[in-house]
């Protein structure tokens, strides 16, 4: 594919796309085609083979049993690490975060292996289930505005020394590990707990995929008046509650 194009692929909407999480494609697609790329989506169902040429995959957040489906999809597949291993874009939610780690406790209680594309781990908290808004830093290398985000899991994920945190929160529980560390990322491939969708509330990040893909420094502004008033709004509704 050219770089006028884009190859958006969305993993396992069957399985993985839980609050709302299809909204990311939804922003990535439309603001690519805002900035004037032909976007070829691709929904891949769980039955399906991933395409391993794909230029951004989307792979979002659900529910333990499905999850652990997923997984072993997706192990067998092996679609998705080459993707990676060619250099692919990934951004992943919440179970699909977890997915992209080396290891998840599965809904049988059983240690279970991820694809190993973000030295993470992920167990099973034994405190309170994170639920709720979510306010952050995002990774200065990373140039973007404030996160927010929602938050619903029960998993608690350690990072390894080959990923950095993707934020560090300041409301909110993010990776659950009490350390304030949000997410992680290296290199074009991207986990976090938020749902919201996450792309609708910060449209910053979708533009951060659509740059890697096109390996440029910035790009046409959009009019973001809907997306800067949602944002308002969760920021304001997260910060009453303290
Ligand atoms: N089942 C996982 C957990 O509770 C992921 C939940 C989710 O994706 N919302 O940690």
């Amino acid at each position: 594919m050219t770089a006028s194009s884009l190859r958006l692929v969305w993993v396992y909407p069957d399985l993985l796309s839980t609050y709302g999480d299809q909204g990311n494609v939804l922003v990535v697609e439309r603001r690519a085609r805002q900035r004037g790329l032909a976007v070829e989506r691709v929904d891949v169902r769980s039955d399906q083979p991933v395409p391993t040429t794909g230029d951004i995959y989307l792979i979002g957040g659900g529910e333990d049993r499905p999850q652990r489906l997923a997984a072993e999809r997706l192990r067998r597949d092996g679609g998705l690490t080459k993707a990676a291993e060619s250099g692919a874009i990934i951004f992943s939610v919440c179970a699909g975060y977890q997915i992209l780690g080396r290891e998840f406790v599965n809904d049988l209680g059983e240690r279970e292996a991820g694809l190993g594309l973000l030295d993470v781990i992920s167990v099973r908290g034994t405190g309170a289930r994170c639920v709720g808004d979510v306010l952050g830093d995002v990774d200065e290398r990373l140039g973007l505005p404030q996160l927010t985000g929602f938050e619903n899991h029960q998993g608690v994920t350690q990072l390894g020394p080959g990923v950095r945190p993707f934020a560090k929160v300041h409301f909110g529980n993010g990776n659950g590990t009490g350390d304030g560390t949000e997410g992680a990322w290296r290199d074009t491939i991207f986990g976090t707990y938020m749902h919201g969708p996450v792309m609708a509330r910060n449209p910053q990040i979708a533009d951060l995929l659509l740059r890697l893909h096109l390996d440029v420094p910035a790009l046409p502004p959009v009019d973001d008046r809907w997306y800067d008033a949602l944002r308002t709004e969760r920021v304001a509704a997260a910060t009453q509650t303290v």
